[in-house]
C-alpha cells in the first residue's frame, strides 16, 4: 500500500451485538466504497422500510451526551459511532459504506478491537487515488470550565495528547500522547474499553442510558475499585479509552487530519465542538495532498476541486 493514497475494504464484513446504551440487537455490514466517498452509515430497519444514509461528518451530528450520535433522531439516525470510526481511521480506511439495521453501532467488548479484527480479516486495498488530508494552519480552541479540546498546526500526521482528571483514585490524573498510525492504534488503542462508574448506573437507566451495559462491554468502577474479574487492559486503560473516542471523533472531520490534537478532560461535545470551530474559520485549515517526494511539502488544493467542503465553508 502506498502512502498517501486512498483506502477502502478488499470486502465486505460482517458484525453483529447489542447497542450498549440501547441494549438493541444490531448487525451491522462494513462495506467497500468507492475512492472519494468517504465513510458514511445506511440505516436500515426502519418502520419506513427505507434505507438513509448518513454521512459521517461532524455536521451530521445530532447528540454527544455519553456518545455520538449522528443522522436525525426523527427519522434515522445512528448512536455510538465513535469505536468503529476510530478503527476506520486509526487503520486508514478512507471509504467505506456502513450498512447498520438497527439505531446505535454494537458495543462488541467496549474497545475498538472486534472492529479492527473484522478489517483485517477482510483486509484494506488501494484504491489508486490521492489522499487528501486536512492540515490545521491555525490553532482553535474551544472550552467549558477546566476542560478543553484543541487543535494546533503540527507536523505531517496527527499527533494526540490527551489528559483526564478524575476525583477516583484508581483513574485520577492520566496523561498520554502518540502519533496516529496503524501499528499505534493498534497497539496502543484499539483494546482500551469503555468505562464507567457504577454509581452512576440507576441514574443512566432512568435515562434510557447505559441499558446494554456489562462487564463484558466496560470496565465497571466502584468508586476506586475494578469489578471486572479480569481487570484492566492496560494500567491507563481510561485515558486510553478517551484518546480512541477522539479519534472516532475527530474522524468526523471527513478526512485525515495533519496537526496536533490536544484535550484535558474532554468528551464528544468539546470534540465535535472543535471540529466545527475548525470549519467555522476557513483561514484555520488547508485542503491538501499527500507530500510529494521532489517537493517535500504538501500541495495545496483549490476549493473547487472539493465541492463537498466547499459547500461546509458557506
Ligand atoms: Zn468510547
Amino acid at each position: 500500500m502506498k502512502p498517501g493514497r486512498q483506502t477502502t475494504l478488499c470486502e465486505r464484513a460482517v458484525l453483529s451485538g447489542r447497542g450498549v446504551h440501547s441494549n438493541a440487537p444490531v448487525q451491522i455490514v462494513l462495506h467497500p466504497s468507492d475512492a472519494n466517498t468517504g465513510i458514511s452509515f445506511v440505516r436500515t430497519g426502519l418502520d419506513d422500510g427505507r434505507s438513509h444514509s448518513i454521512d459521517a461528518r461532524w455536521s451530521e451530528v445530532a447528540a454527544t451526551r455519553l456518545c455520538t450520535v449522528i443522522g436525525d433522531p426523527d427519522r434515522a439516525s445512528v448512536a455510538t459511532v465513535e469505536h468503529v470510526l476510530a478503527a476506520l481511521s486509526g487503520l486508514g480506511v478512507d471509504n467505506a459504506l456502513i450498512e447498520v439495521d438497527g439505531p446505535e453501532m454494537p458495543i462488541m467488548d467496549g474497545s475498538a478491537q472486534d472492529f479492527v479484527d473484522a478489517i483485517d480479516q477482510v483486509g484494506i486495498s488501494d484504491l489508486g487515488a490521492t489522499r487528501r488530508y486536512i492540515r490545521i494552519v491555525k490553532s482553535v480552541r474551544v472550552e467549558d470550565g477546566r476542560a478543553f479540546s484543541e487543535l494546533r498546526p503540527a507536523g505531517h500526521g496527527l499527533r494526540l495528547e490527551v489528559e483526564i482528571d478524575f476525583p477516583s483514585k484508581i483513574i485520577g490524573r492520566q496523561r498520554k500522547a502518540i502519533l496516529l498510525e496503524p501499528a499505534t492504534f493498534r497497539r496502543e488503542l484499539a483494546r482500551a474499553r469503555t468505562f464507567g462508574f457504577l454509581r452512576d448506573v440507576e441514574q443512566l437507566w432512568r435515562a434510557g442510558f447505559a441499558l446494554g451495559s456489562s462487564l463484558e462491554n466496560s470496565v465497571a468502577l466502584d468508586d476506586d475499585r475494578v469489578l471486572n474479574p479480569e481487570g484492566l487492559r492496560f494500567p491507563d486503560e481510561f485515558v486510553r479509552h478517551k484518546m480512541l473516542d477522539a479519534v472516532g471523533d475527530l474522524a468526523l472531520a471527513g478526512a485525515p487530519l495533519i496537526g496536533a490534537y490536544r484535550s484535558y478532560c474532554s468528551g464528544h461535545r468539546l470534540n465535535v465542538a472543535v471540529l466545527e470551530a475548525l470549519f467555522a474559520d476557513r483561514s484555520a485549515y488547508a485542503l491538501v495532498e499527500a507530500p510529494r517526494r521532489r517537493e517535500g511539502g504538501f500541495a495545496g488544493l483549490s476549493l473547487a476541486a472539493l465541492p463537498a467542503y466547499a459547500a461546509e465553508t458557506n
